[in-house]
């Protein structure tokens, strides 16, 4: 049975159809509005929309299960979608209502445990027993995968590594804490630390090539960054360890993250006296997310929606 994959962004929904002896390969990928000022219902219709439409590409009949990344945090105890940036769906049981909608399971999972899923499944990360996938960009997510499976947690925020706190740091964030990691090294933040030494606006490749040519604050900017980096990083490899830490994100795709010196400041944090952890760059390209949520239909019961078992499957 091909698996199907929803990613669900603030502005697009995407949906993937794949066999799962080439999970890799789209047999289609199509992709819809989300819409979501016209609210929630027009949300789930409009996913629904992109099923029919995969089912008539693909000629393959939608499965049991339909896995679905989101930005946001699913409640396990309650299944409700919080923090998520498409703010119609907060505060929706958004998998049960998926699963009435479609007629099938839905397992659903933060977009960057999704992203971690297909690196460690298909992409950089293959073959690692446990990895760590970040989103470092607009913001600073993260996920987890152990032998092939998401690890979603109590509270379903395994990984979110962007909202530890970095000492010393105050800067308010949007979460209601002080000193976030995501505060100091997602790409805003670090843009508004180089307006504010430099009295000068500018995007993130801009500062990277304003520090290659040799300007002090653009230099600052980036290591700040690595400095951020490390602390942060080096945090998570005392608690969980991974054989690999995978980086995407527009930030992610700055190249002093993978260098000596980056390894050097991370080691001078771990509780070890080296650090072997790999850290790679991304594969797959943007189709990370949408890979990694047909995957999830495989591999996390963790994010399984109670009111949408196979059993509940509408007759059609
Ligand atoms: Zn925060």
């Amino acid at each position: 049975m091909n698996r199907f994959g929803i990613d669900l962004g603030g502005t697009k929904i995407e949906g993937v159809v794949v066999n799962p002896a080439r999970p890799a390969e789209a047999l289609c990928r199509l992709r819809v509005p989300t819409e979501a000022a016209r609210g929630y219902r027009h949300v789930i219709a409009q996913i629904a929309k992109l099923v029919c439409m995969l089912e008539r590409e693909s000629g393959s009949k939608r499965p049991g299960w339909i896995g679905f990344g989101t930005p946001g945090a699913i409640d396990p105890a309650t299944g409700v979608l919080r923090n998520s940036n498409t703010a119609c769906l907060n505060g929706r049981r958004l998998g049960g209502d998926l699963a009435e909608a479609l007629g099938v399971g839905a397992q659903i999972a933060n977009d960057a445990n999704c992203f971690a899923l297909a690196q460690a499944s298909l992409g950089a990360g293959r073959g690692c027993g446990v990895v760590f996938g970040v989103i470092l960009g607009t913001g600073c997510g993260g996920g987890v995968v152990v032998d092939g499976r998401v690890l979603g947690g109590l509270h379903g925020i395994a990984g979110e590594w962007g909202h530890n706190p970095i000492p010393g740091e105050r800067t308010p964030c949007y979460c209601g804490r002080k000193g976030c990691v995501e505060t100091v090294i997602s790409g805003p933040a670090l843009e508004r630390y180089y307006r504010k030494i430099s009295g000068r606006r500018a995007h993130l490749p801009e500062i990277v090539s304003r520090a290659a040519s040799g300007e002090g604050a653009a230099r600052r900017t980036l290591r700040r960054l690595r400095d951020g980096f490390a602390v942060a990083i080096a945090a998570v490899i005392n608690i969980l360890d991974p054989d690999a830490v995978v980086i995407g994100g527009g930030v992610g795709n700055i190249g002093l993250l993978y260098d000596g010196e980056t390894r050097e400041a991370v080691q001078r944090h771990v509780f070890n006296p080296v650090v072997r952890t790999q850290f790679l760059r991304p594969l797959l390209g943007d189709s990370a997310g949408v890979f990694g949520a047909a995957m999830l239909s495989a591999s996390s019961r963790s994010a399984a929606t109670p009111g949408g078992s196979p059993r509940a499957r509408r007759t059609r």
